[in-house]
């Protein structure tokens, strides 16, 4: 039997600025028997200066049971497709049922012009194609999170922030994953926006790499990576002046880790809520923050102004789990000298056992040398692993070797109020002993390359807690 194309929807207007930041809603009604949605954002003018002063507009489909679909791309036009066996990357396939449909368009970016008369010229088109059902295909489940692997416990390396074709990535799931396996990942979360279409996809990777199921929640005002996640979240209840409380509630109900990223990075309109700004938030709810986040000196992402403001979190007695993230976006990207991985100790390789370690702060960062160390507090407990507490206060006895090491280095000893070199070297390994260390509360470690405190960040571990407990 012939199908046919019923249009639902063809809207279109005018914004200025005062529309940005808004998620703007368009309500369809979807018939009977429909085996396709389709829907296209378009608008126009896209360039506003360059590639990073440009509109920028996202497309999300909500059905009568939750999310179904973001076309979060670059470029002046989104389209969605979702079928009930199939969809566009960034929709999810399924059965489509009748009723009211919502469509959201989230405006990111609508520049001034130089005329400060900014303005963006839309239009919002949605149709069905309703004919007879083919063959309902049971969603894909993954299973990654019960997925036995082996490896016992170790340290395992991954990149925990990614982007492929669900979202504004320009690298298919498969090309990222053989990437990954040839730079010798443990484990890789593919972290498109605002979507988990890209979950299909988990099932069938190589032996050797577990896949972490995440999606990053892309904000007005901040994004977080979340981690462990079975089903999306909806981020349109952001409000500036609140914190992401109910972001980070849908994430815990799923026993997800939140992640805070690139919270220093340059902010609209370089990169749409890259910023970390949201004025309120409650840190002791938020598991991890990324601190590293692709190469380490480049200025828009400003690591360093991340890796403070994390410790000021540390110092208010905060225990957020540093974390890293390529944030590739492309085979070309993943080829960047110097990107930084994220080593978890964790029980196996599994997505619960790599999430378990991410929580306890068994974690360290790196973008080639490995970091170890045994500690000794002055009541005599050893502690080997970052995350962990030893006796409260008072004086450290420290072994540390940093392997692999490239280029002339040296390693810091952290802690409120004061950093100091404990040894350096020109290659290879270091291996230094320092006793009656003072630690006040936590102390951690970093690797820098050469002899200065603000040399770029070679190795950082997660702090050991000298405290209480
Ligand atoms: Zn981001
Ligand atoms: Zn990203």
């Amino acid at each position: 039997m012939a199908e046919t194309t019923v249009p639902l929807l063809d809207a279109s207007g005018q914004w200025t600025h005062r529309d940005r930041h808004r998620h703007h809603e368009f309500a369809i009604d979807v018939p009977e028997r429909t085996v396709e949605l389709r829907a296209r954002l378009s608008w126009d003018p896209l360039d506003m200066g360059s590639e990073h002063e440009a509109n920028s507009l996202a497309l999300t489909l909500w059905g009568p049971d939750g999310f179904r679909g973001g076309a979060v791309r670059r470029g002046d036009a989104n389209d969605l497709v979702i079928g009930e066996s199939a969809a566009k990357p960034g929709g999810l396939p399924g059965p489509i049922q009748a009723g009211r449909w919502v469509l959201n368009i989230d405006t990111g970016l609508i520049l001034p012009d130089g005329a400060e008369a900014g303005y963006l010229s839309w239009r919002l088109e949605a149709s069905a194609v309703v004919g007879d059902r083919t063959a309902v295909v049971e969603a894909t489940s993954t299973s990654a999170a019960r997925r036995p692997e082996p490896g016992g416990p170790r340290w395992y390396r991954g990149d925990l922030h990614s982007h492929t074709t669900h979202s504004d990535g320009e690298i298919s799931v498969e090309d990222r994953v053989r990437g990954a396996v040839m730079r010798g990942l443990d484990f890789l979360a593919i972290t498109d926006h605002n979507t988990i279409s890209h979950h299909a996809e988990l099932d069938g990777w190589p032996d050797g790499i577990s896949p972490i199921r995440a999606s990053e929640i892309t904000t007005f005002h901040g994004h977080m990576n979340v981690f462990g996640l079975a089903t999306a979240i909806d981020w349109r209840g952001d409000r500036r002046g609140s914190g992401p409380a109910a972001i980070v509630e849908q994430a815990h109900r799923q026993h997800a880790l939140v992640s805070i990223n690139h919270p220093s990075a340059f902010g609209d309109p370089w990169c749409v809520g890259c910023h970390w700004d949201f004025a309120r938030a409650d840190y002791a709810t938020i598991d991890a923050m990324e601190v590293w986040n692709g190469r380490w000196a480049i200025p828009e992402t400003d690591n360093q102004g991340g890796l403070a403001l994390w410790t000021d979190l540390l110092d208010a007695g905060f225990r957020l789990t540093a974390v890293s993230g390529t944030d590739s976006h492309s085979a070309e990207e993943d080829a960047y000298v110097a990107l930084p991985m994220t080593y978890v100790h964790a029980a196996d390789r599994s997505e619960a056992s790599i999430l378990d370690g991410i929580r306890l702060g068994h974690v360290f960062v790196s973008s080639g040398p490995l970091l170890s160390f045994r500690a000794r507090g002055s009541d005599g407990r050893e502690v080997s692993l970052p995350g962990d507490s030893m006796g409260a206060g008072g004086r450290v006895d420290l072994v540390v070797d940093v392997e692999r090491l490239e280029e002339p280095a040296t390693i810091w000893f952290v802690t409120p109020g004061s950093t100091v070199p404990l040894g350096a070297g020109d290659g290879g390994q270091i291996h230094v002993t320092s006793d009656g260390l003072n630690a006040n509360g936590w102390w951690r470690l970093e690797v820098r390359a050469g002899s200065a405190a603000n040399g770029d960040m070679l190795a950082l571990a997660n702090p050991v807690y000298a405290s209480a407990g």
